[in-house]
């Protein structure tokens, strides 16, 4: 499933430069992630690499993209086109 950034967020901008899809923006508040582009970083880690370096721990599952292992790796080839 994709992630999402809770509101908790301190826009400390070190999960973005982070993101091999450039799922993560700036966003209006806080930083946002963009569900069609996260993969749960399938296709490049075993882990997500923003929850691995933010320091609050404010990324959680977006229940509202649900997703499988197969599914997310199908969305990665789509994103990466390899
Ligand atoms: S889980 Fe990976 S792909 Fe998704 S937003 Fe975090 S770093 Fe990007
Ligand atoms: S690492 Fe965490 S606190 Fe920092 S900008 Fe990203 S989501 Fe927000």
């Amino acid at each position: 499933m994709a992630l999402l950034i809770t509101d908790a967020c301190i826009n400390c901008d070190m999960c973005l430069p982070e993101c091999p899809n450039t799922a993560i923006t700036e966003g209006k508040k806080v930083y946002e992630i963009e569900p069609l582009r996260c993969t749960e970083c399938v296709g490049f880690y075993d882990n997500p690499t923003c929850i691995a370096v933010c320091p609050i721990n404010c990324i959680i599952p977006n229940p509202q993209y649900i997703e499988s292992k197969e599914e997310l790796l199908v969305k990665f080839k789509a994103l990466n086109i390899v």
